[in-house]
């Protein structure tokens, strides 16, 4: 069939034109589509699905739990803090230990006798001296970081020191420099003597479940828990497993507090 020149040209013209309407539709469609994948916000899945760190604590040690303990996280290669007390003389040599495989070594009242340190902030801070001299002993340095016996919201405290006992240790925190740190995990490993490792685990994770962000996993490493280093070892596969890091208390932004109930 013959087609003139002219009509050839404007089929020709007309085909290019269609394709490059045909390009622009897909580069608009693909630059729609790609904007519509970014999202506006985080769901609280992927929020959930962020890595987290993991703050392990041991309150309550040096005790004849700690060797095990420190063996464990040594093999982990996890560093971990430890709020430790003057209960324990013989094994006092832990804290230096603990401190040369790069744990965090801080304040836990070297009593632990709340009917004593909670008497009045004179009698608290003399313990804690007390308990920085020995610190200071094993490590080379001071202790700037405090857990309370009990936590920040204990109650127990104002039977010996008056409501308000707990309100003053805090300010005076402020004044002599020293932070504090409670926990959002509670595995309750101290509340009836010997928890067995299994519970202590299964509470680490029911209780991270209702955290957001990064944990700070209340554990203890006193004379009674003798299941701490068991315990330890199935609380890091998991939280391994599920994309956390561990790290020392020092490097958190935000230290975790509890709310006062006065
Ligand atoms: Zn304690």
């Amino acid at each position: 069939m013959f087609i003139s020149l002219r009509v050839r040209k404007s089929i020709l013209i007309a085909a290019i034109a269609t394709a490059a309407l045909g390009l622009l539709v897909a580069v608009l469609f693909s630059s729609r589509g790609s904007q519509q994948s970014v999202p506006t916000s985080a769901s609280p899945q992927q929020v959930q699905q962020k890595p987290r760190t993991v703050y392990l604590t041991f309150d309550d040690g040096p005790s004849r739990n700690t060797d095990a303990l420190l063996e464990v996280l040594n093999e982990q290669q996890v560093k971990a803090t430890f709020f430790v007390t003057g209960q324990n003389p013989e094994y006092f040599d832990c804290i230096a230990k603990a401190k040369e495989q790069g744990h965090l070594i801080a304040l836990h009242t070297y009593t632990h006798n709340f009917s004593s340190i909670y008497s009045g902030s004179t009698a608290f801070w003399e313990d804690i001296e007390k308990l920085n001299e020995l610190i200071y002993e094993q490590t080379g340095e001071y202790s700037n970081l405090l857990r309370f016996p009990g936590g920040s919201s204990n109650t127990v405290s104002k039977r010996h020191g008056g409501v308000h006992i707990m309100q003053t240790l805090i300010a005076e925190c402020e004044q002599r420099d020293i932070a504090y740190v409670d926990w959002n995990v509670d595995t309750k490993d101290a509340e009836n003597g010997t928890c067995d490792a299994d519970t202590i685990f299964q509470r680490a994770v029911r209780g991270a479940d209702q955290v957001d962000g990064d944990l700070v996993i209340l554990m203890h490493d006193g004379t009674a828990n003798t299941t701490a280093a068991q315990a330890t070892e199935q609380v890091i596969q998991y939280f391994r497993d599920q994309g956390c890091t561990f790290d020392t208390l020092d490097h958190m932004e935000e230290l975790v507090h509890h709310h006062l109930t006065n």
